[in-house]
């Protein structure tokens, strides 16, 4: 059975929401936008570690984005990436490489972001890029007490991942979280802040009428432009704000741990997919992130099959897991 650190979180997080995308294969039409932002800076800097130049990451980056705002913050984040960054130091090993791993009865399949070796030392690196919003760092990406920080000190994902490519390059691998803060104001800005002071009123009868108001609020509005080389300017000039990346060390312990996790979720997914019963997680059902994609087929207002979901496509060159029939 191959089993992805996606996979094990899910399992972990609900069962039943693991049987309907990892058994069924089964996967929402609609995407989440925040997943969608993450996702198209991740193929901009792709091309970043193949060497390419910004034109070419900035082409891939946006080629599936429709909404003008979101392409101004990709923009602005993969630019500013370039300008923040350089290779110099850097030799990329591979990018987007895949790596199986024997543990027990599974196989702990990985798409690993970045593999690079820091030339002057010689270490070699697994590079993980993170999109970081502004609450989980309390605004400061250098805060090592954030939420988002204290995430990274105990993430089995990487632990996973430096297992995995240790066994493969015979080597010790470090884990280098590769963060970029997402801009606070998700949208143009309204400018200036107070209109209001002329709108008329009783106690302003000479104000401007509401039509000239309404038009003087809309001329107010940034423009996508506007909002667009803002952004841009502020990734660039103030970089250190922007851009972070902390190297988290992993014990021996971890890692021993993490093997032993792995093949007791293995075995568990084996006996629920024995038994054909995959237990609901209700605490799960609303999280962080919103409402759960399942929730309406559990609560049976929509069905598995319906239009609203689409199959799973495939992200791994090794054959599908087989589908289980109940
Ligand atoms: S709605 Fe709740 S119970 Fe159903 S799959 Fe999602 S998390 Fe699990």
């Amino acid at each position: 059975m191959k089993l992805s650190n996606s996979g094990y979180t899910c399992f972990l997080g609900c069962n039943k929401q693991f049987y309907y995308e990892h058994v069924e294969r089964r996967v929402p039409v609609a995407e989440n936008p925040a997943f969608a932002l993450g996702t198209a800076v991740h193929e901009g800097l792709e091309e970043f570690w193949h060497g390419k130049d910004l034109n070419t990451a900035l082409t891939r980056a946006v080629r599936d984005i429709s909404d003008g705002i979101m392409k101004s913050q990709v923009i602005a984040m993969v630019s500013g990436y370039f300008n923040r960054w350089s290779m110099d130091d850097w030799e990329t090993v591979s990018v987007e490489e895949e790596v199986f791993t024997e543990i027990g009865d599974v196989t702990h399949v990985m798409k690993a972001d970045v593999v690079a070796r820091r030339k002057s030392d010689g270490r070699l690196f697994l590079i993980d890029h993170k999109t970081v919003g502004v609450r989980s760092c309390n605004g400061d990406l250098h805060d090592a007490s954030s939420q988002f920080w204290m995430g990274m000190k105990i993430n089995t994902q990487a632990t996973g991942y430096q297992v995995a490519l240790e066994n493969k390059y015979g080597e010790p691998v470090d884990v280098l979280w590769d963060a970029i803060l997402k801009h606070a104001d998700r949208e143009p800005k309204y400018f200036p802040r107070k209109p209001t002071r002329r709108k008329p009123s009783k106690k302003n009868p000479d104000g401007e009428s509401h039509i000239e108001y309404a038009a003087r609020c809309l001329e107010a509005i940034e423009s996508p432009e506007g909002y667009q080389h803002r952004l841009i300017g502020e990734y660039h000039s103030d970089s250190q704000r922007y851009f972070a990346r902390k190297v988290i060390a992993r014990t021996s312990r971890h890692r021993e741990e993490w093997v032993k996790m792995y093949g007791h979720v293995g075995s568990e997914i084996a006996r629920c997919k024995e038994s054909g019963v995959f237990p609901a997680n209700q605490s799960h059902c609303i999280s962080k992130y919103g409402k759960c994609p399942y929730y309406n087929v559990c609560h049976e207002l929509d069905t598995i099959d319906s239009v609203n979901y689409k199959d799973k496509p495939e992200r791994y060159s090794q054959p599908k897991e087989e589908r289980v029939e109940f």
